[in-house]
């Protein structure tokens, strides 16, 4: 196990921080993924700045916004359901405090520990805060630290905008025979940085985990950019 995976396994600060880093990492390369797709499909189909920053800018505002929604949806679902669980957990231990006892005994004898140490551990939890004890060993979550929605939404629109600014400034900057070349060397450089972010986060492998990610967005680029040459070339 590496030294990521056991932090998370025990659900330590350091793991949520790692969840943190590693969502934010994701949102970065979707910004950069998306918007890239973007801004190369339209200089297909045309040499104007103008039009290229628009797009560009469409672009990452419209994911940059939809990720932080998608985000706040979930996360407040996730919230709601873990407060429900709490609620249901505190009842359960109001009505049939024995059969609680019972419970969080057996929870920790299946985490190895005998059955005397088990009863003995659960009462001691049971006297110092039975909700906080069931929250963590049952539902594996800190009633002290749900994640708010609000954060989670900050934090995709920021990770999202960081990495759409990379293609839309590569796509508008330079001169126009410089744009394309710029732009794809800047995104397959910054996919593979974002691809070994995430696979050392994720305690992967980092080739393989690159490979895909650099791949996947020259994929992008080249059928977007097909499409706008196509559509340029029509005339549309
Ligand atoms: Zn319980």
């Amino acid at each position: 196990m590496t030294e990521a995976t056991h932090e998370e396994a025990h659900g330590g600060a350091l793991g949520s921080r790692l969840n943190w880093l590693r969502a934010a990492v994701l949102g970065a390369n979707d910004g950069v993924v998306s918007t890239a797709g973007l801004v190369v499909g339209v200089a297909g189909a045309t040499d104007d700045r103008g039009t290229l920053l628009t797009a560009g800018l469409a672009g990452l505002l419209a994911g940059s916004m939809s990720m932080a929604a998608g985000e706040y949806v979930s996360v407040s679902t996730q919230r709601d359901s873990e407060k429900a669980a709490l609620a249901q957990e505190k009842r359960e231990l109001r009505e049939q405090p024995e059969a609680e006892l019972a419970e969080l005994t057996d929870l920790l004898a299946e985490r190895g520990l005998s059955r005397a140490v088990a009863r003995e551990a659960a009462q001691q939890l049971t006297e110092r805060d039975a909700l906080r004890a069931h929250a963590r060993v049952e539902l594996g979550i800190d009633p002290d630290e749900l994640t708010n929605p609000w954060h989670a939404a900050w934090a995709s629109f920021l990770a999202f905008t960081v990495g759409a600014l990379l293609p839309l400034l590569a796509i508008v900057l330079p001169s126009a025979s410089w744009r394309l070349p710029v732009t794809v060397v800047s995104v397959l450089a910054a996919l593979a940085l974002t691809g070994l972010a995430s696979a050392r986060l994720g305690a992967a492998k980092a080739r393989p985990a690159v490979l895909r990610n650099v791949l996947g967005g020259a994929l992008a680029m080249a059928v977007t950019h097909a499409a706008g040459a196509l559509l340029g070339a029509a005339g549309v």
